[in-house]
């Protein structure tokens, strides 16, 4: 009885739209958490895992020596390489392709690179319009890689850091 007599004076009362009204004017002046983005963005950590980048030394040789590991450890099979031996005796690749629509950016490539070629760097604002176009081919990743060295070199020597 007490219950149901409970249950008539909440209702009556429009108890439950009250307590309803009152949290909405709680947050009305609260601070505001939203990220109003493009224009703002939240803090990103050195160890983020963007867009894939394949880097060179300082004197211009690129890193990688096509040992095929990052395609051995990619979970999703979304690298592809070919090689062949130059004139000099060493091994370089003449295709390191990327199919972004497969990748689950893991970082195991990044992980299992002994010369820190294959890198994943902050960059997450691209897109493809048409088929094909998130397959990121070598001059591709040598272009990200070149472009961004700067921020990629030290985001490494900060993880470094933390191991
Ligand atoms: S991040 Fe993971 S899924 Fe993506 S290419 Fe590298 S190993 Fe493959
Ligand atoms: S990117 Fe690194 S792991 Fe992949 S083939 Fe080149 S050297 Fe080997």
């Amino acid at each position: 009885m007490i219950e149901r007599l409970t249950a008539f004076f909440r209702s009556f009362l429009l108890y439950e739209l009250v307590k309803g009204l009152m949290l909405t004017g709680r947050y009305m002046f609260a601070r505001k958490i939203t990220v109003q983005y493009p224009e703002e963005k939240t803090p990103q950590s050195a160890r983020f895992r963007g867009l894939h980048a394949l880097r060179r030394y300082p004197n211009g040789e690129e890193r990688c020596i096509a040992c095929k590991l990052c395609e051995a450890v990619c979970p999703a099979l979304a690298i592809t390489i070919e090689s062949e031996r130059r004139e000099d005796g060493t091994r370089r690749t003449t295709r390191y392709d990327i199919d972004l629509t497969k990748c689950i950016f893991c970082g195991f490539c990044e992980e299992s690179c002994p010369v820190d070629s294959i890198v994943e760097t902050r960059i997450l604002e691209y897109h493809g319009e048409r088929r094909g176009d998130l397959i990121y081919t070598k001059p591709m990743l040598l272009a990200i890689g070149d472009a961004y060295e700067a921020q990629i070199a030290k985001d490494r020597a900060e993880d470094a850091a933390y191991r």
